[in-house]
């Protein structure tokens, strides 16, 4: 299987530090998945984040013949210090291994309706928010799994990841709200708080865990705010996505369903929440 790695937006003339990136990182680790072949090419879409990891297989619009996996960097990752470079491409390398093992049923199930989808960024104003939101909640499960994995398989670079997942909950905490319809604010806010949820259970230093234990008091109260229609349907989710799921290690058994039923219901909420 091939690895690209590359900018987002396009950003050809970038090729070349995108792989002295890879370069640096592969040479520092011993890599999660394995890969037979490297390019280094610009991805043209925008992505959210600093990096973005796929496995492009049959049925996904990239596909051509092979199936290759890619990581994607966001202009913001040249912003990212010390370890954080590090830390970032060993969590987007520990999703590709996740991919290609005992998370690929459910990476396929997330294909399937990207797919189904039309890719959200061929849809405009709230149905753009709303497609947005359904991946974003739904991949929460991908995201808690890479970080208990990288726990589990780089234990000497948990507490580091663990300040660094606390430094990004700061960093969304004090960054301005987008203004959305109730009910898809509701849906921004539960990813917050799953996000918390996860940190909650990597923190290891007092400091962060007092932090992330106001930031979760922060989101709570924004969440009391919502009718109770929609804080109805936001804890009929947050049961089903929760790192804290007693059951979150047979995560790749139950995991494609929720996936669906994630996104079939946020999808399905009227256009005009
Ligand atoms: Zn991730």
């Amino acid at each position: 299987m091939e690895l690209w790695v590359g900018f987002s937006a396009g950003r050809m003339e970038w090729n070349q530090q995108a792989e002295a990136i890879w370069r640096k990182f592969e040479s520092s680790v011993v890599l999660p998945f394995t890969y037979s072949t490297f390019r280094a090419k610009a991805y043209a879409g925008p992505i959210s984040g600093k990096a973005a990891a796929v496995l492009i297989g049959p049925g996904h619009p990239d596909f051509r013949r092979h199936e290759y996996a890619r990581i994607v960097l966001d202009r913001q990752f040249l912003d990212l210090r010390d370890d954080q470079p590090f830390l970032t491409l060993l969590h987007e390398s520990l999703h590709l291994a996740s991919f290609q093992t005992y998370l690929a049923t459910l990476h396929q199930a997330k294909r399937e309706l990207v797919v189904h989808h039309d890719q959200c960024e061929e849809l405009q104003g709230a149905e753009l928010s709303k497609c947005q939101l359904a991946f974003l909640l739904a991949d929460q499960l991908f995201e808690a799994d890479a970080e208990f994995s990288l726990v589990t398989r780089y234990p000497d670079w948990a507490g580091a990841r663990a300040r660094f997942f606390v430094e990004m909950r700061r960093q969304s905490a004090a960054a301005p709200e987008p203004t959305l319809p109730p009910l898809l604010r509701g849906y921004a806010l539960l990813a917050e708080m799953l996000r918390l949820e996860l940190a909650a259970l990597l923190v290891r230093e007092d400091g962060d865990r007092d932090d992330v234990a106001t930031l979760r008091r922060t989101i709570e109260t924004a969440m009391l705010s919502l009718d109770p229609a929609t804080r109805q349907q936001l804890d009929y989710l947050r049961v089903r996505l929760s790192p804290s799921r007693p059951d979150f290690t047979s995560l790749k058994d139950w995991g494609p369903d929720v996936y669906r039923e994630t996104v079939g219901r946020i999808m399905s909420t009227p256009g005009s929440v």
